[in-house]
């Protein structure tokens, strides 16, 4: 009796196993359309200078939404991409999007943009991401790219490669998620990163657990010797703000500082910025 009860309860577990990768096929085949017909958008999450609070850069966050299903997070649509050979074409799409539209931005403003894992051992990437900078008369200064501690582990010599050709043409390297892949020491002395971002899982408990404290102030350090900037992720409250200032950090993103939005409200948000600071400026030569 038991014996069949087991073989029941495989029978449901190869129904749902089934039904998963079905559904996985019905959203990979509504991704492939949306890629094609350019549906995917780019929202630009601020990263701010922690001390004042005013954007310093975006990070570019892609967005869909289909007609079926709703709109789905990358969570879901990034990893199916990266598995059915879609991630190229949508790499391709964003990135042009992302750059034409961060050129309507105050020049200083960088763009950030993430790399999946199995683009960093793929030698077309470099080529893939230069052609997009030259087609969009993009300032590749002005490009960040962000890749993770996962990336770098498969193939560290083409991570490597990749890396710096990146930065031969002043492209800079972010390393994303920090604290919570295979961390290694030794990566960050060989990739010589330009900044870092502490993974949302240490920010968010800042306040209350002291072990994770202590890591985010031992990251600092480390990269206080090392010259890389750092940028803490996931900040949502004003109190995790000042207490990441009050350890050092100078660079943080999150729900408190604003949520990822479309090109238009990005560019909206830049005009009222330095509207305000322009009246800033007025009331100090007014004063003078
Ligand atoms: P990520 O690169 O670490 O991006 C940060 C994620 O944290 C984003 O989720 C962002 O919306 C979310 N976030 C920002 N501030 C807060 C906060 O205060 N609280 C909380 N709870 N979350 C916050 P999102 O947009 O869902 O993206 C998830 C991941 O998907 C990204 O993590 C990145 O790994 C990947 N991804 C997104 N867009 C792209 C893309 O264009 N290409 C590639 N390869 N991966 C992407
Ligand atoms: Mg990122
Ligand atoms: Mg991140
Ligand atoms: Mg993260």
């Amino acid at each position: 009796h038991a014996k069949r009860q087991g073989c029941g309860s495989l029978l449901i577990h190869t129904c749902q196993m089934e039904e998963a990768m079905r559904r996985r096929t019905q959203i990979e085949q509504a991704l492939r359309r949306a890629v094609s017909a350019g549906e995917i958008e780019p929202f630009f999450q601020p990263i701010v200078d922690l001390r004042t609070g005013e954007p310093i850069g975006f990070e570019c966050l892609a967005r869909w939404t289909d007609p079926d299903f709703g709109s789905v997070p990358p969570s879901v649509f990034i990893p199916i991409a990266e598995e059915r050979g879609l991630i190229e074409l949508l790499t391709q799409l964003l990135l042009e999007k992302a750059c034409i539209a961060a050129r309507d931005w105050p020049r200083r403003m960088f763009l950030s943009f993430n790399l999946s894992p199995t683009q960093l051992v793929d030698p077309e990437t470099t080529r893939l991401v230069l052609s997009i900078i030259v087609a969009t008369r993009f300032d590749p200064r002005r490009l960040e790219i962000e890749i993770t501690e996962t990336g770098v582990m498969s193939d560290p010599a083409c991570a490597k490669q990749i890396v710096s050709q990146f930065r031969d043409v002043g492209i800079h390297i972010s390393l994303d998620d920090f604290g919570t892949g295979q961390s290694s020491l030794g990566r960050l002395r060989d990739f010589h990163f330009d900044k870092l971002k502490i993974d949302r899982s240490f920010v968010s408990v800042v306040l209350e657990d002291r072990p994770s404290e202590h890591i985010v102030k031992a990251i600092l350090a480390l990269c206080d010797g090392l010259d890389i900037d750092v940028i803490a992720e996931g900040i949502e409250s004003r109190e995790q703000a000042e207490k990441l200032v009050e350890l050092g950090c100078q660079g943080g993103q999150g729900y408190y500082f604003g949520t990822p939005a479309d090109a238009a409200s990005t560019v909206a948000l830049l005009q009222r910025l330095s509207r305000r600071s322009d009246l800033k400026d007025d009331a100090r030569e007014a004063t003078l």
